[in-house]
């Protein structure tokens, strides 16, 4: 089963998450696997991409948002996109396109930033949200303040973290093809969560990297390897980093949400889509290949439409577009 544990450190301004994904990371992979255009992910795509979606659970815990936090790679480079999705409630999906070939030793600069042109982007998308409301996005760079690319996801990350929140950010990720998992480390603010309202106060920006506990905490945090983190049971792997620290762990309960792949892909979706794109367009592609035919990225459920079908969608009185609820339907 897949796993989140939260633990707080008695009396210090720390607090941690670790999540742990095999059931859900597994079934990822073998539905790309299985899908015949695509075939399996690359490993190094598989590597980063298990890499975010760990991340992007973390995140998603961290900060509780009501609604789909979003995290994106836009690749420079064969990786040109990297997606994934996770709701409040912990169900996830994630997807890669790549274009050209991922050599087997391709590093995270040479799959999406050969010239420091990938970038990042964190998406809050509220549950409910209003046509005529905006998202919240943020969006970094590959690269760290000397213009180096950075080498590891987890260090574009905590650069987010650090640049958004104001706030001290540790992460360790790691993935091969049967876990995704990570760990996150994070500062508490001293005056309560004021910053994600955007109201820092001088006092605590100063405390960035000064932390003693903190600092503590991050070091040892970082002595832990992936394999440790890939191999080792949740409460292992925090009595292996932290036994000499007073740590109160909050162990997953049975019966509430855990991490799961679930796709929000349906065939309502996909006849709004093409209804978008217009009556003479889709009657291009049936005079060309007798059938539309639309396959999810996520989960790789192929929609298709014969002319039947197709001249269904266009019938007046339709009902109307229902909003996607992301950039990817
Ligand atoms: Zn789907």
């Amino acid at each position: 089963m897949s796993e989140l544990h939260k633990f707080m450190f008695e009396g210090l301004p720390v607090r941690g998450l670790l999540v742990r994904l095999t059931d859900s990371w597994q079934d990822i992979l073998r539905r790309r696997a299985d899908n015949r255009e695509t075939g399996p992910y690359p490993e190094p795509v598989r590597r980063l991409l298990g890499e975010m979606t760990a991340a992007a659970v973390l995140m998603q815990a961290n900060i509780k948002f009501d609604g789909a936090l979003v995290l994106q790679l836009h690749g420079e480079g064969p990786l040109k996109l990297a997606v994934v999705e996770v709701q409040s409630d912990l169900r996830l999906r994630s997807t890669a396109k790549t274009v050209g070939e991922i050599l087997p030793n391709m590093r995270l600069e040479d799959m999406a930033n050969q010239h420091n042109l990938g970038r990042c982007a964190i998406t809050l998308d509220p549950a409910g949200r209003r046509p005529a409301q905006q998202p919240y996005q943020g969006v970094v760079s590959l690269y760290d303040d000397h213009k180096q690319p950075l080498k590891k996801f987890s260090d574009v990350l905590a650069h987010y973290m650090l640049q958004s929140e104001q706030l001290d950010t540790t992460l360790v990720l790691a993935a091969n093809d049967q876990v995704a998992a990570g760990l996150l480390i994070q500062r508490l603010p001293m005056g309560g969560i004021a910053n994600l309202s955007g109201t820092k106060t001088l006092a605590e920006e100063d405390a960035i990297g000064r932390n003693e506990d903190y600092n503590r905490i991050a070091i040892l945090a970082n002595s832990l390897t992936a394999g440790e983190l890939l191999q080792l049971a949740p409460d292992k792997v925090l009595h292996r980093l932290f036994w000499q620290e007073q740590l109160k762990h909050f162990a997953p309960e049975p019966g509430l949400d855990s991490p799961r792949f679930v796709c929000s892909c349906n065939r309502e979706r996909v006849s709004a889509m093409i209804r978008s794109l217009g009556r003479d367009e889709a009657d291009s592609i049936l005079a060309e290949r007798e059938l539309i035919e639309v396959g999810c990225d996520f989960c790789g459920q192929q929609y298709r439409y014969d002319a039947i079908d197709a001249a269904q969608l266009f019938v007046p009185g339709q009902p109307p577009v229902p909003p996607a609820s992301s950039a990817l339907q």
